[in-house]
């Protein structure tokens, strides 16, 4: 089986790990935020494929749409013309997105996203410097790769692209300096890093979004994890107030069934790349704007739209994040719960009192994430809720689950934590 397959390549200790939290089960049905294993048992997943399933999986609507396209006998991929679907999803996308991205351009993932719009800004710009962020994400191919600023994703992979230029997340004296010799095409970030949920203050984004103008770079918001509506709105930019020049998404565009990824971008900087005269430049994917991702990305939006998942997501975050809040008060190791929409994050951090101590010192030098796994463990084994370790430190627990939790849900997460936070700290 699966799991047996994969323990070959670890230690025993680190099979050990995995089989509490969940790698061992045969999840044999899916609906929703809930799986099911071989034993019958109902799981709550926090995960959701990493993001994509904001509509919970195999939503009805989307499972219509792709069995209607894959009965329509629609031509697919004739490279040579848009297509029906891909104008109707741009059409679409142009509607949603902020204010001047004009221009769509279709790819099969998150990474491929952020590549193209790498790639669109250099040449828009002609320039060569890219400034990325400490902490952030944005894929794990060579381009994406070397303006994802975690080490761990890193090491090993190296050398990386020249004129990538890591800064502070948060940090704006940081990224002036970096764009005032006006040499540098674009500033990448997430508007809330995923890794660790870290939410910058609210002057952050706008204050980089004016320092790009100023210097003539490009602003780059990587949304694929936090747009079509994960954060309680359509774009996590537009809780700051900020139009990008691109935006990169993916994960949820096509309801998680169909690999995708997309930028939106200015109409002038699409224009400058597929200017059809300038023979020299190309850039395309043989599977971007496929049929399949294109029907699943409409009836996705359709859905999220039409079913006001939207402000279900603002709203059913935000109780959870207010019902969970009282726990950092109470537990010393509990550092902060915080999140916006359906993304949320427990930050545990280095506890005052010496028995406490001693435990977070051990388990931290074994292992970063452990203490994070005292959480992740029994929320699986107790509470069968799947979450994840993340942040920089491997010290939080994420959860970003569909949006479309109901209250029976948001119940069993709060109970669940409850237990297992107070139990870490007997
Ligand atoms: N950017 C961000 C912000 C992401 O969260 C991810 C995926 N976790 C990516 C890029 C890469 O997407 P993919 O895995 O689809 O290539």
């Amino acid at each position: 089986d699966n799991f047996s397959l994969h323990s070959q390549y670890l230690n025993p200790q680190m099979v050990n790990v995995l089989k509490t939290i969940g790698f061992d089960r045969h999840y044999v049905r899916a609906e929703g935020p809930y799986l099911f294993d071989d034993q019958g048992d109902r799981y709550l997943d926090l995960l959701s494929g990493f993001g994509v399933f904001a509509l919970g999986r195999n939503h009805p609507k989307v499972v219509q749409a792709l069995q209607d396209v894959l009965t329509a006998e629609l031509p697919n991929l004739v490279q040579m013309d848009v297509s029906i679907l891909s104008g109707l999803l741009a059409e679409k996308l142009q509607q949603i997105t902020p204010p001047g991205l004009d221009r769509i351009f279709f790819a099969n993932s998150g990474t491929e996203s952020v590549e193209a719009a790498i790639k669109f800004s250099r040449h828009a710009t002609g320039r060569s410097k890219i400034v990325y962020c400490s902490g952030g994400y944005h894929g794990l191919t060579m381009g994406s790769l070397s303006a994802t600023g975690d080490p761990h994703f890193r090491a090993g992979f190296g050398p990386f692209l020249p004129d990538f230029i890591e800064i502070p997340f948060g940090d704006l004296a940081a990224l002036d300096q970096a764009l005032s010799r006006k040499d540098v095409a674009a500033f990448i970030t997430e508007p809330i890093q995923g890794h660790g949920v870290w939410i910058p203050e609210a002057s952050y984004l706008p204050g980089a979004a004016a320092l790009c103008r100023k210097y003539g770079s490009l602003f780059i918001a990587d949304e694929v994890q936090t747009g079509l509506g994960r954060t309680g709105k359509w774009w996590a930019v537009e809780h700051f107030g900020v139009e990008p020049d691109l935006l990169c998404m993916a994960k949820a565009l096509s309801g998680g069934f169909v690999p995708v990824g997309a930028v939106a971008c200015r109409s002038w900087i699409f224009d400058k790349v597929f200017n059809r005269m300038d023979r020299a430049v190309v850039h395309g994917s043989t599977f971007g704007k496929n049929n399949l991702a294109m029907a699943a990305g409409l009836a996705t939006l359709d859905v999220l739209e039409t079913d006001g998942w939207i402000d279900h997501a603002a709203q059913m975050g935000q109780q959870i994040v207010a019902d969970l809040q009282p726990l950092v008060g109470q537990y010393e190791c509990l550092k902060a719960v915080r999140g916006l929409g359906m993304m949320m994050a427990l930050e545990f951090g280095e506890p005052k009192s010496l028995t406490l101590k001693m435990s977070w010192k051990m388990l931290e030098t074994a292992n970063r994430g452990l203490f994070s796994q005292i959480i992740t463990v029994p929320l699986f084994t107790r509470h069968r809720i799947l979450s994840q370790v993340a942040g920089y430190g491997m010290n939080v627990v994420k959860f970003i689950p569909p949006l479309t939790l109901q209250d029976s849900d948001r119940r069993w997460i709060v109970e669940a934590v409850t237990d297992v936070v107070a139990d870490a700290h007997r």
